[in-house]
């Protein structure tokens, strides 16, 4: 848990006392932990503020081309942050397989 009067590197998460301004390991400004937590309720809240699957009718825009296996990753990265996609195979999908 983030203490807020404690400040904490925004790269490894390593936790300092509040007099410490770097990071040993990264060697980065430390934020504190206050404005820490700010940042992390952004953060939800952009994700949350998004529609997430996307639904029938809607625009599709191809962001990339690729291995089916290089695809899945990416859908699983864009569904972990709340944003809908579709994996489509070259040439229109639907229209001939299925
Ligand atoms: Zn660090």
């Amino acid at each position: 848990m983030i203490d807020p009067d404690l400040k904490y590197c925004p790269k490894c998460k390593d936790e300092y006392r509040a007099e410490i301004e770097l990071c040993a390991a990264c060697g980065i400004v430390l934020l504190l932990g206050s404005d820490m937590m700010a940042a992390q309720n952004q953060t939800d809240a952009m994700k949350n503020s998004r529609k997430g699957a996307i639904l029938p009718g809607e625009d599709i825009i191809p962001i990339h081309k690729g291995a089916l296996n290089e695809l899945k990753a990416i859908e699983k990265e864009l569904e972990s942050e709340n944003i809908g996609s579709l994996i489509n195979k070259e040439g229109g999908g639907c229209s001939s397989s299925c």
